[in-house]
């Protein structure tokens, strides 16, 4: 009976964890994996692996059939065009020291859209195919162009079934017209709270003042908006983290139960700021402590709180279909689904690459409004955007799962070719999903209670957590 390719790694308590390359996977010993390496499977092995989907009798068979589907389910197929991000200006009323977008003083002039622009950006959203769009202004601070912003929604509103806006503001200066759009039904606000009041002065508001104000403002904004139009992003430098527990309570604070950690990036300003590059050991360390402290919150409390990014990989391991996140996607395409378009109507894939052209690494643009889309070097980078040979993630159980981030590679070390397991992104990746084996491989009742809620599901179902011997 041919069995589908296993990859295996060691699990934490000495047994090895198996996967194929449609995310099935089992734990198991050393004396499976000698039998599997020598060709010397039993019949049990063998009945083990056919009933859990590991093993086929023939090509085109049933459960050759189902294989096929659950690895086709776990690739990404980009859709249509159907979100933007928009950059209407770069200039910014905060100076944060890790800002990385490259963004200019509030009254420097030349790095706002002007009229030709924004015209130029409403003929590409018109020549959208799509009936719905969801369009996220950034800056610098978007709300430093309230006209702008309300230009574009008179238009999506006109154009399109359905409209969502994003806008990522620091909630520093929030005039009346601009809580008037706030408050919409279809408008949705994005910030970032640093963790606590302290970190967040340090790294972004400098002053007490600003810092009371910014307070003052998301209070309002929570209690006019409710907490459920709003997400506010923590980004943490490792080496100066506020605790685990003060984050937590800061969220709770204002009813924000899904906490999005982000780790100080290694781009634009942040680049010259932090040694970023070489920082994913302490991140790791700092995101389990931060894990563990939310295992022990959700035990004892009626208000649960997730991390967002491990509960998408936990999602991700659990089912297909989890391709919702940009940055975790397997083959990652870039530049279909969405687009970014700055400041000076350039068009870029991401925002990160925009941030790599930004500091003169590499023009990663792909057009602008004006002349449209020419996405040769885009196509070019497309090509290389699945992990499926690549020659560490062959041998890596985790790589149904996983993904790739060329833009990241390309900004970190200026090639995209490393070794997947000298890059941030893998170490990264590689500790998250060790730790969501670990958790799914527990007999720690408190760790079942965290992986139930953040699973969905009543309980956690031991048949998840398969194992053979
Ligand atoms: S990037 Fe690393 S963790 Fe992800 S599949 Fe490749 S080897 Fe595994």
């Amino acid at each position: 009976m041919p069995v589908v390719p296993l990859k295996f790694r060691p699990h934490q308590d000495g047994l090895l964890l198996f996967a194929d390359d449609a995310g099935g996977y089992f734990k198991s010993d050393h004396a499976f994996l000698r039998r599997y390496a020598c060709d010397q499977l039993t019949s049990g092995d063998l009945a083990f692996l056919h009933v859990n989907g590991h093993a086929y009798n023939a090509v085109g068979d049933l459960a050759y059939s189902g294989f096929e589907h659950r690895f086709a389910e776990r690739l990404y197929l980009p859709r249509e065009m159907d979100y933007v991000i928009l950059v209407p200006t770069l200039r910014c009323n905060l100076a944060c020291g890790y800002c990385q977008v490259s963004r200019v003083n509030e009254a420097t002039p030349g790095f706002d859209w002007d009229d030709s622009t924004v015209e130029a950006v409403i003929g590409f959203l018109d020549s959208l195919s799509a009936r719905k769009i969801k369009v996220e202004f950034q800056g610098g601070e978007p709300l430093l162009r309230l006209d702008v912003i309300e230009r574009i929604r008179d238009f999506c509103s006109q154009r399109f079934d359905a409209c969502e806006l994003v806008i990522c503001t620091n909630l520093q200066e929030v005039s009346d017209p601009a809580w008037d759009l706030l408050g919409r039904d279809d408008v949705f606000v994005s910030t970032s709270l640093d963790g606590n009041r302290m970190t967040h002065q340090k790294q972004r508001t400098i002053l007490p003042g600003k810092t009371d104000q910014f307070f003052l403002h998301l209070d309002f904004a929570v209690s006019r908006l409710g907490s459920e139009k709003i997400s506010a992003l923590p980004t943490i430098d490792p080496r100066n983290a506020p605790s685990p527990e003060e984050v937590i309570e800061t969220f709770l604070n204002y009813d924000i139960r899904s906490i999005y950690l982000r780790p100080v990036n290694y781009q634009g300003f942040a680049r010259k700021k932090f040694d970023a590059r070489g920082s994913a050991d302490l991140w790791n360390r700092y995101h389990a402590s931060f894990i563990d402290a939310l295992v022990e919150h959700n035990w004892s409390s009626a208000v649960p709180v997730e991390e967002y990014y491990f509960v998408h990989c936990l999602r991700r391991v659990l089912r297909s279909g989890h391709n919702g996140h940009v940055d975790l996607r397997n083959p990652n395409i870039v530049g279909h689904g969405y687009v970014v378009i700055d400041y000076d109507g350039k068009i870029y894939p991401t925002d990160e690459a925009r941030m790599v052209t930004r500091i003169g690494q590499f023009d990663m643009s792909m057009g602008d409004v004006f002349r449209g889309i020419s996405a040769e070097t885009i196509d070019r980078l497309n090509a290389e955007a699945l992990n499926n040979f690549h020659p560490d993630c062959v041998h890596c159980p985790y790589q149904a799962f996983c993904g790739v981030d060329l833009v990241d590679d390309i900004s970190r070390y200026g090639r995209i070719d490393m070794p997947k397991h000298m890059t941030d992104f893998c170490q990264r990746h590689t500790s998250i999903f060790d730790r969501i084996f670990a958790m799914i491989y527990s007999d720690d009742p408190k760790v079942k209670k965290t992986l139930a809620l953040w699973a969905g599901t009543s309980h956690f179902d031991p048949l998840l957590a398969k194992v053979h011997q």
